[in-house]
Parts: structure tokens; sequence; C-alpha cells
């Protein structure tokens, strides 16, 4: 099948590295020449894991290619995907790329194939594939819906960080659609994949399901968050153990004869500096302002969200603990991207613990193992010194963060420990035994120097 794909960001490019990998002639279109440039020379535009192999394979055989024209792109595609952002903007989501993005393919439908689906794979509340996109495609185009034009809403469940490895191997593929043939057209694209859960439903429960998900995986996060801020006032009371008997309850890791089946839903049930990224912040806001709009207040979700903006200031107090006064003070922060394998720095905690330690006076040296560009070109006036070595980072530092989880940083705690100054474990993974000056989330400063001495 022949597959235009509108934004190739995170879900756009590797869904089309996908799907161009099972077989379909795919273009990927993009207003920033740019990424358009790089894809076409098979280089990615941003860091996952197995991506670049892949774009090399499909871009050489011919199977993906990239452009910044829809019109020339569209020409015989059976199908034309929606992959551009949806921001929150304070209220509730942007639009503006969306509805742009279906302007632009209905002035081209003409040139598509006789009958042509349009699907969109962002992340919209319900009732905006229909009502926005369907709308704008229909009047600004000769197509009418359910005749020769098809309508369909495909949310994308990829974590960044295992983008590629969970396009290819799903878990669930959700299909919403106006009618059977759009409902049809974007199975047959799934075709080899036919091993995963197949959901077909309508438009506008395509659109919640993504956003139920999200929002339940963030509860999850803040939720042990509570749970750890409130083990930080008890003595004697570590979360880390608290939430790991926890997990030890047979309805969340089964026992089976092979053994106890820990799920990856586990690993969001752990103390930290909070979700951020792309999705989460984003998609729980517009959840809960779209509760707010129909009368009816998404309580626990706002409650997620206010524990959330709270990780941070958990974090650089229990600096703040260490040092005294944090006015003056050199701090590193180790880990600038929102989770480990991914060069996404998009409403990273590290953010905002950076601008707390800015806004305190203290000096913020930083690293990231692949995220340090991305830093610096989101956010271009923040005042941090960057550091490409973790050795030069930690060097004079009177604290260290760790803020993300990557595995190379806990081949350097040993380094950063001998060090003999406070580490605060933003992600709860280093061993708190190893370090007498260690603190962490969800673990009294207090209780810990007691079992140290
Ligand atoms: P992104 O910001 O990384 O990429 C969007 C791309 O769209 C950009 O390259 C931009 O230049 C391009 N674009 C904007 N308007 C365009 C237009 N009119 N024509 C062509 N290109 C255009 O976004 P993303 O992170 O890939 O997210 C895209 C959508 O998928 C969002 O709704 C997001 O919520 C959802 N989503 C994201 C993830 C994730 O992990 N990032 C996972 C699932 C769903």
């Amino acid at each position: 099948m022949k597959v235009v794909i509108i934004g190739t960001g995170y879900v756009g490019l590797v869904s089309g590295v996908g799907l161009a990998d099972i077989g379909h002639e795919v273009v990927c279109v993009d207003v920033d020449p740019k990424k358009v440039e790089l894809i076409n020379s098979a280089i990615s535009p941003i860091h996952e894991a197995g991506l670049d192999e892949l774009l090399r394979k499909n871009v050489s055989s011919g199977a993906l290619s990239a452009t910044t024209d829809l019109k020339k792109a569209i020409i015989g595609a059976e199908v034309s995907m929606i992959a551009v952002g949806t921001p929150f903007d304070g209220d509730k989501i942007d639009l503006q790329f969306i509805r742009q993005a279906a302007k632009d393919i209905a002035m081209v439908l003409p040139l598509a194939a006789r009958y042509h689906v349009v699907c969109v794979k962002s992340t919209v509340v319900p009732g905006t594939t229909e009502n926005v996109v369907g709308k704008i495609l229909e009047e600004n185009s000769s197509r009418k819906l359910g005749v020769d034009l098809g309508l369909s809403m495909n949310p994308e469940f990829l974590a960044e960080g295992t983008a590629v490895a969970d396009f290819m191997n799903p878990d669930r593929i959700v299909i919403g659609a106006i009618d059977m043939p759009s409902s049809n057209i974007i199975k047959k694209l799934y075709e080899p994949f036919s091993f995963a859960d197949f959901v077909f439903t309508s438009l506008a429960t395509a659109e919640m399901c993504k956003y139920a998900a999200n929002a339940f995986l963030a509860t999850v996060i803040s939720y042990a968050n509570e749970i750890a801020n409130l083990c930080t006032e008890i003595e004697g009371v570590d979360a880390v153990d608290v939430l790991n008997a926890v997990y030890k309850d047979r309805r969340l890791s089964p026992i089976t004869p092979q053994g106890r089946i820990t799920p990856g839903l586990l690993s969001f049930l752990f103390p930290g500096t909070g979700f951020g990224g792309s999705c989460f912040p984003k998609d729980v806001k517009a959840l809960a302002s779209y509760g707010t709009a129909l009368n009816r207040p998404m309580r626990i979700l706002e409650a997620v969200l206010d524990t959330n903006r709270l990780q941070p200031m958990v974090t650089v107090e229990l600096i703040r603990q260490a040092l005294g006064s944090l006015q003056g003070k050199r701090v590193a922060v180790l880990g600038l991207a929102f989770k480990p394998g991914t060069d996404d720095v998009r409403e990273t905690p590290a953010l905002s613990i950076i601008q707390l330690l800015l806004d305190n006076h203290a000096t913020v040296v930083a690293h990231d193992p692949i995220a340090i560009d991305s830093m610096k070109s989101n956010y271009p006036e923040l005042q941090v010194q960057y550091r490409s070595d973790i050795h030069d980072a930690v060097a004079d530092a009177d604290a260290v963060v760790f803020a993300t989880r990557w595995p190379e940083y806990s081949a350097c705690y040993q380094y950063v420990s001998s060090r003999s100054v406070p580490v605060i474990d933003g992600r709860r993974f280093l061993d708190k035994q190893a370090n007498p000056n260690y603190r962490g989330i969800g673990l009294r400063a207090k209780e810990l120097r007691k079992t140290n001495v």
C-alpha cells in the first residue's frame, strides 16, 4: 500500500520506518526541510534504539522517502496518516497543526487513490477526528466521507526509548473508523502484526483509549511519589521497600510455575522526580481540562498533576537539606532526557530541577549521554554549563543529582561516591548503603544516617 505520513517526529518517523519495513511504500512529509534532508540521507533526526539501522535499510531499498511536498507525495496514495504535534495550550489541546495538516491533505486529495483513508495518529480529544479533521477534509475537497473518502483514528502506543521495538511488536492496535471500508484498509496496513490484539471501534472511542492509557500510567507514577513523599516523613521507612512489598501482590506480579512475572507497569510504581516528556504531562492536562469542559472534573488527574509538579521541588529540597543553602553552590545534574533511551527533553523533570537550582543562585553543571544538543536547542536561554564527560561534570561539584536512570550512571556511581559530596538519587536506582552521603526520594535522610552509623 502507498502511505503518506504527515509529520515526521517521534511517532511519524518511527511509524513510517516501521510501515516501510513491513512492505509498504511510505512517503514521510514534514514542513521542516532539515528533517527531510536528514531522513533522505538515512540519518535519523531523533535518537531511538534501532531507528538508524531500519532507516538506512528502508531508504536504501526505496521503501521510504521524505519530502516537504505533500502534493507529490500523495499521488496514488491509499492512506495518509496525520502524526503532527498536539501541544497543550494551557487551556486545551492546540489543534493548529492538526487543522493545517487536514487542510493540506484536502487540497491535494484529487491526486490520491480513488478511495483514500485519512487516519489520525496524533493524540486528540474525542470528537476531533470526526468534527475537526473530517469536516475540514469535506469542506476543502470535493470528496465525501463514506463515498470516496475514509476516516480513521489509530492512536499510537509506542514509548520513547523503545519506540521501534514497540512499533514492530505492538501489544494492541486500536482502529477507530467511520465505516467498514476505512477500518478494513487500516487493518490491512497492519496485516503483518496479526499477532497483536486488534480493537475495532468508533473514532471517539479510539481517541479516548489513548488518553485513558496515558492517564492511568501517569496516575501510577504520582501514586508512588505520593507514597514516597509520605515515607520521607516517617522514621525507619524507605518507600522503595514499601513499594517492593506492594509489587509482590500476586495480582500485580502473578506467580506462574516458571516463577514470578514482573509486569512492566511495576517500573512506574517507583519513587522518582516525576513524569515528563512530550506525552504524559500534556495528555493528562488535556484530559483533565476536557473533563472540566464536559462538566465532569477529573479530580484524580488534577491531583496526579499536582503531585508531579511537586517532585522536582522534593528533589531540590533534598539538595538544600544536604548543603544548607544553595547560594553559590555548584550542583552537577546527571541526566537531562526525561527517561533513558531518548534525547527528548520536552517537559523533562531535569529542567524544573535546574530552574529551581538557578532560582536559588546555585551554579549548575549538566551531563547527559545523548540529550545535551536537544537541551541546548530547546532551552537556549538556560544558564547551564554542559559537560560531555561525567567526570568533568562531577569534578568540583558540591552535590550531585541523578535525574535520569541512564545505565552508565550506575557504572560511575563508585567514582561519584569517592568524591564524598552529597548524592541525590532522583530515580532510586543506586545502592544507598554504598555511600554515606546518599539521599533519595522516599527515604528519610536522618534515618539513613542512623543506619549507616
Ligand atoms: P513531534 O513534535 O516530534 O513531531 C511533529 C512533526 O510534525 C514535526 O516534525 C513538525 O515539523 C511536523 N509538522 C507539523 N505540522 C506539519 C504539517 N502541516 N505538515 C507536515 N509536517 C508537519 O511530535 P511527536 O512526539 O511525534 O507526537 C506527534 C503526535 O503523536 C502527538 O499528538 C503526540 O501526542 C502523539 N504521540 C506521541 C508519542 C511520543 O512518544 N512522542 C507517543 C504516542 C503518541
